[in-house]
């Protein structure tokens, strides 16, 4: 049977999902394909969202751990229920799974299939529905497939697991070992660490976290040694996993020497790649590299009328990524490719480590390769009175300005409730507000947010008086 649509959609996650309402609530006929028949992808399943349920039950774990801090004493007799937090888990994920597919199907011109999409042609796609093949005919196709964990090739890493595994695991490991010390892994540390997990992390590079600004990174790095007893091995190379008769045994090279750690898991987290398989990109003409499918500053692929957005083409891995290209994949279908994404300033960036990192635009490293004048101060967290009145002052917030203007390039934070605070810095990068800017305002006292228009009068104060 052959079915057409102004627009087909493959893939229901951060991308498709917006990119889909967007272009219904302007009047156009979508085809959504869905292979898993559930709305909201890597991030809602496999990543931001059950991740972020298990760092806010460490958060009360560590909470618990630290209420003497409070004045308060007594003996607290908890332990974690770990099937109780998967249910929990299980509860959020399907409403608001549930909730994305009953809003995308009040739309009377949506149509959503629960099935595997593939090219027959340009503007044609393939699916099989009770035993019968069907085809559907767009005008224009969104590709917002996602990713699927790195798998690298080293000896033994059958017996690793990746991070979509270790989300549902059915019970606390005693020990852990991670492989690559980006996002994923030092999530991992941090919530596992908290429940009692002897954490050991191995990165390649020579630092943690290496897209994150140094400072902030270095700074983790430290508290994560020293007060959270995770062990940290940077420069090493693993070389095999090993399986023992009670555990896996990780085998790396470490400052010249061959190291060897036991766990009762080895995580894999050491990047993602696109996930493109059965979709018959190469019969039709689109083009993919190492790093995800090739498009253009429209978003637009190698074939005309057929745009890519999210973790398949690469880039920024984050949901709120894809959701701004999603948006911009149905605006250039509606408008004729008038919508560029500015990649120019990195998209907030978040680590949610205990405590946490986000950052918004430019790093220090990356105004210089662009060879712009900066200008960068701090604003330590132990000189902040709502962050001494949480126990939590630990941390900073930094600013890098460009010196000829005093615009702000970048904000990069490590402390309390950073992911939150974080949206303030998106909007001041975004727009290209000033120091003068930011210290003519008034924010809140005692807040956590106050110490970014107490850094800009420092840094004006500083710099410019
Ligand atoms: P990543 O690429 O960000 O980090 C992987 C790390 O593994 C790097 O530091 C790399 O040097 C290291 N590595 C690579 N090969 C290695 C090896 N053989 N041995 C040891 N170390 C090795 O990847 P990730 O942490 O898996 O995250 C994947 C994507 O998901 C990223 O784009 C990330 O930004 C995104 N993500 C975002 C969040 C968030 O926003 N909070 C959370 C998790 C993941």
């Amino acid at each position: 049977m052959s079915e057409s649509a102004d627009t087909a959609i493959i893939g229901g996650g951060p991308g498709g999902v917006p990119a889909a309402l967007f272009l219904l609530s302007k009047g156009q006929s979508v085809c959504l394909f869905e292979t898993t028949g559930n709305l909201g992808g890597t991030c809602l399943f496999e990543g931001c969202i059950p991740s972020k349920i298990f760092i806010e039950t460490a958060k009360k774990v560590r909470a618990l751990k630290n209420i003497s801090n409070f004045g308060i004493e007594g003996q607290f007799n908890y332990k974690v229920n770990w099937p109780g937090v998967l249910k929990r888990k299980e509860t959020i994920l399907n409403r608001r799974s549930q909730a994305a597919l009953s809003h995308l199907k009040s739309f009377p011109k949506c149509r959503f299939i629960d099935a595997q999409a593939k090219f027959v042609e340009a503007n044609k796609v393939a699916y099989s529905e009770g035993g019968k093949d069907h085809i559907v005919e767009a005008k224009n196709i969104i590709i917002a497939t996602g990713s699927i964990s790195f798998i690298p090739p080293v000896e033994g890493i059958k017996e690793a697991i990746t991070s979509e595994a270790l989300l549902s695991i059915d019970h606390i490991p005693q020990s852990m070992a991670i492989i690559g010390a980006g996002p994923i892994g030092i999530e991992a540390a941090a919530i596992f660490s908290q429940m009692g997990t002897k954490c050991t992390v191995i990165e390649m590079l020579p630092r943690i976290l290496p897209n994150v600004d140094k400072e902030v990174a270095g700074h983790l790095e430290g508290i994560l040694k020293k007060e959270q007893a995770i062990d940290l091995f940077t420069g090493a190379k693993v070389t095999k996993i090993v399986k023992t008769s009670a555990a896996k045994q990780v085998v790396f090279d470490y400052a010249g020497k061959t190291q060897k750690v036991e766990a009762e898991i080895v995580l894999v987290a050491v990047g993602r790649r696109p996930r493109i398989e059965g979709l018959g990109l190469d019969k039709v003409g689109i083009e993919c590299d190492h790093s995800g499918l090739r498009v253009n500053e429209f978003l637009e692929t190698t074939q005309k009328g057929v745009y890519a957005c999210g973790d398949v083409i690469g880039g920024y891995m984050y949901a709120h990524t894809a959701t701004s290209e999603g948006l911009a994949c149905a605006k250039n279908i509606l408008s004729g490719n008038k919508v560029k994404i500015d990649y120019f300033y990195p998209p907030a960036g978040l680590v949610f480590s205990e405590p946490e990192i986000a950052s918004c635009g430019l790093t220090e490293d990356e105004a210089e390769i662009k060879a712009i004048p900066f200008i960068t101060d701090k604003y330590p967290y132990q000189m902040d009175a709502r962050a001494q009145i949480a126990a939590s002052a630990e941390g900073f917030i930094k600013l890098v300005v460009e010196k000829t203007t005093g615009k702000i390039l970048g904000v990069h934070m490590i402390g309390p409730d950073a992911s939150n605070l974080i949206s303030e810095a998106a909007v001041l990068v975004s727009s290209g507000a000033t120091l003068k800017d930011l210290a003519g305002t008034v924010h809140p006292h005692p807040s956590l947010s106050e110490g970014m228009v107490v850094l800009a009068r420092q840094m004006l104060a500083k710099f410019y008086a």
